[in-house]
C-alpha cells in the first residue's frame, strides 16, 4: 500500500536531530516558556519575514486568540461579521464562532478553491469588520484583491496559514504577512509538523502581539496580574524544540513536493479528472494535492484496491454540518460541487519516484466499468 501521508518515514529523517533537541529540553529543567520557544518564535518570523512569531497550542486557538485579541481591543464586538471562504476546514470558521462574531460564508473560485474575491463585496455588510482567507490546500489566496477590498472597507485581514507555511507571492512575500495577522497549525500532518499539537500567530503590530501575549497566559503579563479573562495556549519547549529542528528543511521538502505535484500536472492524462491549477510555482506549497472527478467514489475504491490510499479534505461542506445546523438549508453550489468532487492524492517528502510513476499509471489507466 502507498501510503497517503507516512508520518513515520517523514520524522525518520529528522531522527537525529528531533533525539537532540529533546535531550536538549530534559536536561534544561525548564519545560514552559524559555528559550526553545524564543528561538523558535524568533526563527520562524524570520522565515515569514515577519516582526512578531507568537507560539500558541494549535492552530484553532491560533485564530481563536488573534479574534479575541481584537475584542479586547475594541476592534470587534460581539455580532460582528467575519467574511471566510464556505470551503475551508471547519476551525476556520469555529474561530469566529468561539467569539461570538458571525461567520458569512463566501464562495471560493472554483478554480483555485481559494475564497473569491468578486463575491466578497457581495456579502458585505454594515457589521462586516474583517476578512479570514485560508491558503487553502497549500496555494495563496488573490491577497492582492482581498488587501484593496480590506483597504477600502476598512476591514481586519486574518490570515489561515495552516496549509500554507512558506507560500509566497511574485515578490516573494509569505503566507502570514500579507494581513494583519495570520494563524499557524503545526499539527503532524501539516507542511512544518510537530510531534504533537502546536501553532503560532504571526503579525507586525506591536498591539496584538502584547494583547496576544496576555491572552494566551491566563490574560497574564506580568505574573499573578490577571489584565484580561485569558486561556492557557503556551506552546511548550519541547514541540518548540523539535519544530525548529523541522524548520531548518522546511523549504526542501517543499521544493520535493512541487516536484511531485509538477510530475502530477505533466503526467496525470485521464481526461476524467480535472487537475488542480496554479497560479505561480512559490505561491503554491502542497500542503495536498487535490484532483476533482465526477464519480469519486468508485475512483477512490479503484485507487485503494490498486495500492494508493486517498483521502478526501472535505467530505461535507460547513454549511451542511450538523454544529451548524442554522445553515443546512442555504445553498453554496461552488462549495458543495467542491465537497462531491475532490479526492487527495500522495504527496510526501518520502514518496518515492517508483511510487508516484504507479500512482500515475493507475490513475491513467482508470476507466469506468
Ligand atoms: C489544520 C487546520 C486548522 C487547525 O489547526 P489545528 O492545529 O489542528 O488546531 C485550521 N485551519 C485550517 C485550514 C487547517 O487545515
Amino acid at each position: 500500500m502507498i501510503k497517503f501521508l507516512d508520518l513515520y518515514k517523514i520524522n525518520q529523517n529528522y531522527k537525529k536531530d528531533l533525539v537532540e533537541a529533546f535531550e536538549r529540553v530534559i536536561d534544561s529543567g525548564w519545560y514552559i516558556m524559555g528559550k526553545e520557544l524564543k528561538k523558535f518564535e524568533h526563527d520562524f518570523a524570520e522565515y515569514c519575514g515577519v516582526k512578531h512569531c507568537i507560539g500558541v497550542a494549535n492552530g484553532l486557538d491560533a485564530l481563536i486568540l488573534i479574534i479575541r485579541a481584537y475584542k479586547e481591543m475594541g476592534v470587534f464586538k460581539d455580532g460582528d461579521e467575519i467574511l471566510v471562504p464556505s470551503n475551508t476546514y471547519i476551525a476556520s470558521i469555529l474561530a469566529i464562532s468561539a467569539n461570538s462574531l458571525i461567520p458569512i460564508l463566501v464562495e471560493p473560485d472554483i478554480l483555485t478553491y481559494n475564497i473569491n474575491p468578486k463575491e466578497i463585496e457581495k456579502s458585505m455588510t454594515s457589521k462586516t469588520v474583517a476578512i479570514l482567507p485560508v491558503h487553502l490546500y497549500g496555494q495563496l489566496c488573490d491577497m492582492k484583491s482581498i488587501l484593496e477590498i480590506a483597504r477600502k472597507y476598512n476591514l481586519k485581514v486574518i490570515e489561515d496559514c495552516a496549509q500554507s507555511h512558506g507560500a509566497c507571492d511574485q515578490s516573494s512575500i509569505k503566507a502570514g504577512c500579507f494581513g494583519d495577522a495570520a494563524g499557524f497549525s503545526f499539527y503532524p500532518g501539516k507542511n512544518l509538523g510537530a510531534l504533537g499539537d502546536a501553532g503560532a500567530i504571526t503579525t507586525s503590530d506591536d498591539k496584538l502581539c502584547e494583547t496576544l501575549r496576555a491572552l494566551l497566559n491566563y490574560g497574564s503579563l506580568i505574573k499573578y496580574e490577571n489584565k484580561y479573562k485569558g486561556i492557557n495556549s503556551r506552546l511548550d519547549e519541547l514541540q518548540a524544540a523539535l519544530l525548529g529542528a523541522k524548520l531548518t528543511k522546511l523549504d526542501d521538502e517543499t521544493e520535493f513536493k512541487r516536484k511531485i505535484a509538477e510530475r502530477y500536472l505533466e503526467e496525470i492524462k485521464n481526461p476524467k479528472i480535472i487537475l488542480p491549477t496554479v497560479i505561480s510555482r512559490n505561491a503554491h506549497v502542497w500542503h495536498l494535492f487535490v484532483i476533482r472527478i465526477a464519480d469519486r467514489q468508485h475512483f477512490q475504491e479503484y485507487l485503494t484496491t490498486s495500492g494508493i490510499q486517498t483521502v478526501i479534505h472535505y467530505p461535507i461542506p460547513p454549511h451542511k454540518q450538523q454544529a451548524y445546523k442554522e445553515w443546512n438549508s442555504l445553498s453554496f453550489p461552488l462549495s458543495e460541487t467542491i465537497h462531491n468532487e475532490v479526492l487527495s492524492l500522495p504527496l510526501s517528502p518520502v514518496l518515492s519516484n517508483e511510487e508516484v510513476t504507479t500512482i500515475i499509471e493507475k490513475i491513467n489507466n482508470y476507466s469506468v466499468s
